[in-house]
Parts: structure tokens; sequence; C-alpha cells
């Protein structure tokens, strides 16, 4: 199998994008980037999405894109940052590794990151919340992020649920939270 794209990069000693590292991570500027000094913050660890990782380092992560952002505020005269982390291939993620963008904003830039708003009635926010909040006990009580242990508590608490529009709803979550990337 072929060597990760990301892991290749971070062996390279003399790529001169490097703009950040730790024991943890690194920052690299994007190659091809949607604004200049588009910035990604990326995991040493391989791991294809974000769930395949230890919870101190996701919390890591966060708290570097945060520095990150900081420091293109400061030095780029930025007026703001989009931090966008894609988290599997339907969220339009195209590396096998995860990579969280940093991008420095300003006012009219043209960048276009907007979306439609689509409309949803009472009923609908009411079921999502409730599909979503049935699971959260198990999820936040989880230590770490292993999928095993995530899907296994998971399928226990299927009996659960009752009609076949939870049943649907809850196949669903299920297949998402054993994912594979
Ligand atoms: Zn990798």
């Amino acid at each position: 199998m072929a060597e990760c794209d990301i892991c290749a990069i971070l062996k390279n000693k003399e790529e001169f994008r490097f703009i950040y590292e730790d024991e943890k991570c690194f920052a690299l500027l994007h190659e091809s980037p949607a604004v200049l000094g588009h910035t990604l913050v990326i995991p040493k660890q391989h791991a294809a999405i974000l769930e395949e990782l230890e919870e101190e380092i996701v919390e890591h992560l966060f708290v570097v894109c945060n520095k990150m952002s900081t420091l293109l505020f400061e030095r780029l005269k930025v007026h703001g940052t989009n931090i966008i982390l894609n988290n599997g291939h339907a969220a339009g993620q195209e590396l096998n590794h995860v990579t969280i963008s940093v991008l420095p904003r300003k006012e009219n830039d043209k960048l276009d990151l907007e979306w439609e708003p689509k409309k949803a009635t009472e009923q609908e926010l009411k079921a999502v919340a409730s599909i979503i909040k049935s699971a959260s006990d198990i999820v936040f009580a989880a230590k770490g992020s292993s999928h095993s242990t995530k899907t296994a508590e998971h399928n226990s608490h299927e009996t659960e649920y009752h009609n076949e529009e939870e049943k649907i709803e809850e196949n669903y979550m299920a297949k998402a939270f054993r994912r594979t990337p």
C-alpha cells in the first residue's frame, strides 16, 4: 500500500512550508491555498478521521488551531479566520489523513464558504435532537476514541428504539459510527 501523502510530507525535513511543530502535531502552509496563508494543522499520528485519534490529541489539535489562528490575525493582519475540518469523504475530505484548515480571512476576500440555509420544521428538529441525544450518554461516557468500543456499546443500545423511523435513523447512526475511511 502506498504511503500516506501527509506522512510522507512529515518525513521531509527540507519542506519549506512547515511553520510549526511539536511532539503531537505540525502545521504547514497549504501548497494550493484557498487564500494565501491557508494553514493546515495535522496530527503526526496517522489517522484517517478524527474519531481514530485519542481525545488528548483531538484537544491538542484544537488548541494549536486556535494559536495558529491568533498568529494569522497578528502577523497577516486579517479580520477573521475559518477553522475547517472535512471529516470523511462525504464531507469533502480528500486526503487519507486528518487535516484541519485554518483560513485567514479579510472582508470582501471573495472566498465563498456559505451554504443555502434550509427550512426545518420544529417536528423535524425535535426528532433529530432526540435521535442524537439518545446516544449522547454512551458517546460522552466513552474514554478515548476507539471505533470498536463505540460500536459495541452502541449496538447494546439498539433495543431501546421503538418505532421503524427511529430504527432507520439508528441504523444510519450505527453505520456512521462504524464508517471506515
Ligand atoms: Zn498519514
